[in-house]
Parts: C-alpha cells; structure tokens; sequence
C-alpha cells in the first residue's frame, strides 16, 4: 500500500511551533511513516496505545488498521487539535502524561496491548522503564528513540554499547532493531538519527533470576566504571578473594569486564555471589 503525503496542517510553524522542551520532532516522510506502520503487525480487532501523537503523522494511519486507538499527548494545543480532528473516529485523545497515565485501567477490558510512539527523547528512558515495568499490560512496543539510544537497548556483550540498560530491557523483553530513520525524515531536523525498534515483551525471562533487585543491583555495580574489571567493580557487595573463587569456577577469566558477560552469566553470577554472601551471613550468625 502506497501512502500519499500529507498535509500537516499544525506543523505550519504560525500554527504549531513545535515545542523542544516536550521533544517534538514531527515525521514528515511518508515512506518512513508506511515503513513504521507496515512493521506494527496491526489487526482490526486491537486496541493499541500511541504516546505522543503530536500533529498526527503516525495517528491518521494507525487508526485505519486497528479497532481503537488511545493516543495520549502532553502538549494542551495539539491534543486539542487532534481531538477536534478525529472527532467521532475510533481514536480518543488523552490529554496527559503518558508516565502517569494508568495502564491497567485501559488494558482491564482489552487485555495486554501494544504501544507505538516517535518518543520525545528527552524522556526515552522513564518511558521505557514505566513499560518495563508494568510489562504484564503490554505485549510489544515499538518504539522511534535516538540511533544511540536504539543501539545501547539492542546491544550485545562485548560492543561498547552493552552496558546495564541493555541487560535491563534485554532481560524482560526481546529487542529487535528494525531500521534507521536519517533525522531529515523529521521536522524540526533533530541533530542526530534515529532508530525503530521492537521491543517484545517476554511475559517469563529467557534467563529468570530468583532476585531481579540483586541481579541489577550487581549489573549496575558492574557497569558502573567499565574500564575496572568485575573483580574491582564488584568489591563493595563481595570481597576480591571470594569473587575470584566464583569466577574460577565459573569458568570466568578474573580479569573479566562486566561488558564481557552476557546476561545468562550475569544471572548466574548473581546468583552465586548471593548464595556465597548468604553463607557468610550465616558463617557470621554462628560464630556470635
Ligand atoms: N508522533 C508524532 C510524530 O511522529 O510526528 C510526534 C512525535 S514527537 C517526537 C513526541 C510527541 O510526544 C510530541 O507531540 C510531544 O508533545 C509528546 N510528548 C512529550 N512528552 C510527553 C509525555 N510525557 N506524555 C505524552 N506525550 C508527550
């Protein structure tokens, strides 16, 4: 299906004079538009989320392939315009911020649903975090965030880009880059390009941790001077001696560097290092 282009009448800049505090970078390229929405998989029977639908670039399309459309937009003029716009349509403008809008309460009559937004980047990380975190309302994001951003959610250990908010997003979901949108395709031309991405919930980790909060807490440690090796980052949670004897069996170099581990090692490191603290908490409890 061929898009035509479009007339974007609120991106006249005497209408709407995009506003950078709320990230508003509208897409005016119809082949990117047709790209992201061929690549959402829509049906006619689903109810999605947009966030941030701005002047309505994505929202003029992605109403004709599905059942209902929540699109929820921050910014008072274009939600007022939208709403005016799509009157009577299948779509219902939120006037709000989408990281307080109450997910469960949309989801309880549709059930898990998908999301789709061109994110205001300055906020791309709560966003995502919010999603992560209520992921038991939604079954995939797809997602426009900054190229870098993109490649540090999909990236995989030993890439410069791996750190602790690939584990993060790749411990809860699957992540799958789908294509490059050069930052001409938007108005007004942020300073670099973007990526669209698939973010696709894993109702049950591929490598389920017995404690997430302990597993972060020991990425993040890891992550937190890269250039150290995990022996030296992890030293406030576990003494050297002990972690080189749970690296040696592990079969882990002790001049490892967290970007070397992938996240199944990561669990089971975790884990270990858990287990190990736990027995010298009790080593500890019996000697008093
Ligand atoms: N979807 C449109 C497009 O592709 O042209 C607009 C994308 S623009 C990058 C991001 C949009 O999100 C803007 O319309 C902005 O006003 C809106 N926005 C910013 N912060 C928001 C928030 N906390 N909740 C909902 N929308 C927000």
């Amino acid at each position: 299906m061929k898009f035509k282009p479009f007339h974007y009448p609120s991106q006249d800049s005497k209408i709407h004079r995009a506003k950078k505090y709320l990230g508003q970078n509208f897409l005016i390229d119809p082949h990117i538009i047709e790209r992201i929405i061929e690549s959402c998989q829509l049906s006619k029977e689903e109810t999605i989320i947009e966030i941030g639908p701005g002047t309505g670039a994505l929202t003029r399309h992605l109403k004709n392939r599905v059942k209902t459309l929540i699109a929820i937009e921050k910014d008072k003029a274009l939600a007022a315009s939208l709403t005016k716009e799509l009157a009577g349509s299948n779509v219902k403008i939120i006037e709000g911020d989408f990281l307080e809008l109450d997910l469960a309460s949309i989801v309880s009559k549709t059930g898990p649903i998908k999301l789709i937004g061109n994110l205001p980047y300055y906020i791309s990380t709560p966003i995502l975090t919010k999603v992560i975190e209520q992921r038991k309302h939604v079954t995939n994001f797809y997602l426009t965030v900054q190229r870098e951003f993109a490649q540090r959610l999909g990236a995989h250990p030993g890439t410069k880009e791996y750190g602790s908010l690939s584990c993060f997003v790749q411990y809860y979901a699957r992540v799958q880059p789908l294509f490059l949108i050069k930052s001409t395709c938007f108005k007004p031309r942020p300073k670099v390009d973007s990526g669209f991405l698939r973010i696709n919930i894993r109702q049950v980790p591929e490598y389920p941790s017995r404690d997430e909060q302990f597993l972060f807490q020991v990425i993040r440690q890891g992550f937190n001077q890269r250039r150290k090796t995990l022996l030296n980052a992890l030293s406030v949670i576990i003494s050297k001696a002990r972690l080189e004897i749970i690296l040696n069996a592990m079969g882990l170099n002790i001049q490892a560097r967290a970007e070397q581990l992938s996240l199944e090692k990561f669990v089971l490191l975790a884990q270990e290092i858990s287990k190990d603290l736990g027995s010298s908490v009790q080593i500890k409890i019996l000697e008093k």
